[in-house]
């Protein structure tokens, strides 16, 4: 593609397409459908390939990946332990959820955690309709854009349930990896395990839920849960270096 310098006049109108196609999620469903006649040059936009899903990461690295989910619990004191313990932590947030708690989750981004994708509403996404779930997964990467200018890589599907279409809206969504989980931290600070040895084991992915007036604060279970990480050798690793980073075919 060209690039003009100095003249910042009107965009020939198949290049404003072009960048209209390539916003993705912005853009609504046709925008695909892009004329290559001006200029020769055919850019043939192919679909996106269906992106990873990670249920656990193959690495020797002794590190497990801390994913939060839906965004209910905003607690003050959990800030300050991402950013004493440098914890490299996801937040797959649900903007029905997280909505009046905008400010917490930007305090969160600040002292080092990820801010991810996991729908604007949380409904189950299986048998819905392609457009329902791009609504659904473009719609919160357009949300999580505009309050806090990041464009998420990982999702997260509802109940960890998702379809076909699901993994073709997410692509189109320019979603890199959906991520599910194996290990959950529980309300209660203990850790069950929905497959495989019953312990933790470098390349897990622990879930937190979110509780409703859980018997532990979101900083005790953590806190909890790093003890349990100290005693086997473990540390927290950045979940977005280690998953999603193959290079898209797309360029996109
Ligand atoms: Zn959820």
């Amino acid at each position: 593609m060209r690039r003009r310098r100095g003249t910042p006049g009107p965009l020939p109108a198949a290049l404003a397409l072009l960048l209209a196609a390539t916003a993705g999620c912005a853009a609504p469903s046709g925008a695909g459908h892009v004329s290559s006649r001006a200029g020769g040059t055919a850019t043939a936009v192919a679909p996106a390939p269906p992106p990873p899903v990670v249920g656990h990461v193959a690495t020797d690295d002794p590190v497990v990946f801390l994913t939060y989910d839906d965004g209910a619990e905003r607690d003050p004191r959990f800030i300050d332990l991402v950013r004493e313990r440098r914890l490299p932590v996801s937040m797959f947030l649900t903007d029905s959820v997280m909505g009046p708690g905008y400010g917490h989750f930007a305090r969160l981004r600040a002292v080092g955690a990820n801010l991810q994708n996991h729908t604007l509403d949380h409904p189950a996404l299986p048998g819905l309709p392609l457009a329902a779930q791009r609504a659904q997964i473009c719609g919160q990467q357009r949300k999580l854009a505009a309050r806090f200018g990041v464009r998420p890589r990982l999702f997260r599907p509802p109940y960890g349930r998702y379809d076909t279409t699901t993994l073709r809206a997410a692509a189109e969504c320019g979603i890199a990896a959906v991520v599910l989980w194996r290990v959950t931290l529980e309300p209660d600070g203990h850790l069950t395990y929905a497959h495989g040895p019953h312990r933790l084991r470098p390349g897990d992915i622990v879930s937190v839920p979110s509780g409703e007036a859980p018997p532990l604060t979101l900083a005790e279970r953590t806190t909890r849960l790093l003890a349990e990480l100290d005693e086997r050798g473990l540390k927290v690793g950045r979940l977005e270096d280690h998953v999603g980073v193959t290079p898209s075919p797309s360029g996109a």
